[in-house]
């Protein structure tokens, strides 16, 4: 069977892997020069080790990527304890403060004890309840504002959501807030190499199989015939998408009914843009993972790389993200990195307290990085299959209630393989 996947992210990297297994003739094909979609790495001069566009660590309980792993003999994952904490205002300046076990909420001066016991009651039901409906019939501001109270709303939660969605945070359903929580592990998992290495071997046993990988190939056009597909002019029996579902829907016009395609217009998205910035002092000291919880600074986080992965495999220097989930029409998609740059600047000053100097720094986009889990989301998702017969999808929308993950990635590329025989 001819199989074209579309899209060299790791769902399809990983969908390609077990359908080549299977004795299938895959090609994959990839827009991009490199494979690897919204986890690929870079190196810069001088460093041993690749390091993500977008700020990664896998959960401990990440089973499906560490599960396929061990498949392919892939053996480089290694976890350990990093510190995050949260960042807020104080009337002078700004305090960081641990938030990640009962004792730390205990101690958080923002709250009084009423709060504290509801608030860490609610975490702890979050964290052994299954997914109920009932998470998909409110949102997550409404949730936590009734079970845990206005001010921890307020003080806890209001400007995380606001940083992550922006105008949609009031619209994101609690099934969200389960899966953060559920899911979430204060052991955190890194790749020896970076991301980049797994996607690396993964691409090794691809040739091995003897898979078709076009990269620099953008699809631009995916034709049904009576038989089969055809795309960039070759003919394929199945097809399976991985790409971002309002790109399918441009490049599928002539395969799906109009009312099939119409349901994923109901769909809304942002865009991640990270800054990585190279300097000679950490901008944090000890942190790796900051939530920045103040509206003064429009950052939504900053993650001191360094603080969790030796600074020897970077060429000794400090390497710190901060990002932003826009929409389409944000300013920042359309500045530079120096803009960028003379943009986070004054408030990486202002949060540090090391006198450090910028030795480098890089800007990256991802197209439809961060889909929104409203109403609308979990009514008009896709699913694997599709009205038409051999065209399947697996795509980062179909993580849902989990927010998107290599994890998921990996498990999604083998779901859908398993859909074809
Ligand atoms: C800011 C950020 C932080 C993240 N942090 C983490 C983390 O800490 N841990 C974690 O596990 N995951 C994290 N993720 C998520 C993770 O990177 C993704 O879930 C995963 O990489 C998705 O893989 P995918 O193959 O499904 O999608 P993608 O990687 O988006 O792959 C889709 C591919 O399709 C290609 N494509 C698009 N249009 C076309 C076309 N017309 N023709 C051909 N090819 C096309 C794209 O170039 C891309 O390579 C993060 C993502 C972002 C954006």
């Amino acid at each position: 069977m001819k199989i074209a996947v579309l899209g060299g992210g790791i769902t399809g990297l990983t969908a390609a892997y077990h359908l080549s297994k299977k004795g299938h003739q895959v090609t994959l094909i990839e827009k991009e020069k490199v494979l690897g979609g919204l986890a690929v790495g870079f190196k810069a001069k001088g460093w041993d080790w690749h390091l993500e566009r977008a700020y990664h660590h896998l959960f401990a309980n990440d089973y499906d990527i560490i599960n396929f792993a061990k498949e392919i003999g892939f053996n480089k994952i290694f976890f350990r304890t990093p510190v995050t904490s949260s960042l807020y205002e104080e009337p002078r300046g700004y305090k960081i403060l641990p938030l990640d076990t009962p004792i730390d909420l205990l101690r958080f001066p923002y709250l009084g004890l009423i709060d504290k016991l509801r608030a860490g009651a609610i975490l702890a039901f979050l964290k052994v309840s299954p997914f109920l409906g009932f998470y998909e019939r409110v949102t997550s501001e409404d949730f936590l504002k009734i079970s845990m109270g206005k001010n921890v709303w307020n003080r806890l939660w209001q400007t995380l959501f606001r940083g992550k969605f922006g105008d949609y945070a009031g619209i994101i359903l609690a099934s969200f807030i389960w899966a953060r929580i559920n899911k979430r592990t204060k052991k955190l998992g890194y790749i020896e190499g970076g991301f980049q290495e797994f996607i690396d071997h993964l691409i090794e046993k691809l040739k091995g199989e003897k898979v078709t990988i076009m990269t620099d190939h953008e699809i631009m056009d995916i034709k049904k015939r009576r038989e089969g597909f055809t795309i960039s002019g070759k003919v394929y029996d199945k097809v399976i998408s991985t790409l971002p579902t309002p790109v399918m829907v441009r490049l599928t016009k002539n395969v799906f009914s109009k009312k099939y395609l119409e349901k994923f217009s109901k769909l809304k998205y942002l865009h991640a843009v990270t800054l990585i910035i190279e300097t000679d002092k950490p901008i944090l000291n000890e942190t790796y993972w900051l939530n920045i919880c103040s509206d003064k600074i429009p950052l939504m986080l900053l993650a001191q790389h360094t603080n969790f992965i030796d600074i020897k495999h970077y060429g000794g220097r400090n390497i710190a993200y901060t990002g932003w989930y826009v929409k389409g029409d944000d300013k920042k998609l359309r500045m530079d990195k120096k803009q960028i740059l003379e943009m986070v600047m004054p408030y990486a000053r202002k949060i540090s307290k090391n006198k450090f100097k910028v030795i480098d720094y890089h800007l990256f986009k991802g197209a439809f990085a961060q889909p929104i889990f409203d109403r609308e989301f979990a009514k008009n998702r896709p699913g694997f299959k599709t009205p038409i017969k051999n065209f399947y999808v697996a795509n980062l929308d179909m993580t849902y209630p989990y927010d998107r993950g290599t994890n998921y990635a990996v498990k999604l590329g083998r779901e859908v393989s398993e859909m074809i025989r």
